[in-house]
């Protein structure tokens, strides 16, 4: 992982949330709030806008920098989440280094352990956690067996559409759909929506490169 791929995904996600604003938005409205494809514009807008003040700084601190801007003007259940992922991902980083695939891989798993820890929830609760721990799982087993990475890629955009659409059938035990119990059955959780568009997003960019 390098700067250069970061700016370039960070630009890449802002464009594929917007492009998929309908879906998003009618998922939040559906079992949430209606507001969450709002906040994800504004993240993904205000990291892609931070290019200048980025793109001659170190990876870590590069991730750091992205989540304490998170963390200090997104709103909603999921900007503290994300803020933790990318902070945790750069401390991570920082720590353990980032050029090989399975570095890259160790650093995504202490991201989404941070959400874990954060919002207390885990797999099938219905949350963005049901994209992304699976993800994670897969990332780093298929890091560790040398895979390259555009097979790895590949893999994580599959397995990121399973979890995403194994949401459909779950009760929310976390968020605020965890309210409406059974009325949440047959509906797609909106975090594990915008998770699925953006590892996507970053996957397309490998498999281009
Ligand atoms: P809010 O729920 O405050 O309106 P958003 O609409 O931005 O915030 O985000 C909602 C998404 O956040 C949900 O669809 C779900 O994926 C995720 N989420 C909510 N609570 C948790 C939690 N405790 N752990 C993990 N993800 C969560
Ligand atoms: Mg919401």
């Amino acid at each position: 992982m390098r700067t250069a791929f970061i700016l370039s995904a960070s630009q890449a996600i802002h464009a594929a949330i917007v492009a998929n604003e309908a879906e998003i938005e009618s998922l939040d409205r559906a079992i949430g709030d209606g507001d969450h494809y709002v906040n994800m514009r504004r993240a993904s807008e205000m990291i892609a806008s931070m290019q200048s003040e980025l793109d001659d700084q170190p990876v870590d601190v590069v991730l750091n920098k992205i989540g304490m801007k998170l963390l200090s003007t997104l709103g909603g259940a999921s900007g503290p989440l994300f803020a933790s992922f990318f902070m945790a991902m750069g401390k991570t980083a920082k720590e353990n280094g980032h050029e090989s695939l399975l570095q890259t891989a160790a650093a995504f798993a202490a991201g989404v352990q941070a959400i874990i820890q954060r919002g207390k929830a885990g797999l099938g609760e219905k949350t963005m956690l049901d994209v992304l721990i699976p993800a994670s799982t897969t990332f780093t087993t298929l890091a560790a067996q040398d895979k390259p990475a555009k097979e790895i890629a590949e893999a994580l955009k599959k397995t990121a559409d399973e979890g995403l659409e194994s949401t459909r059938n779950l009760i929310a035990t976390k968020g605020r759909a965890a309210g409406l119990g059974e009325r949440a059955i047959g509906h797609l959780d909106a975090g594990a929506k915008s998770c699925q568009v953006m590892i996507h997003t970053v996957c397309d960019l490998v498999l281009k490169g």
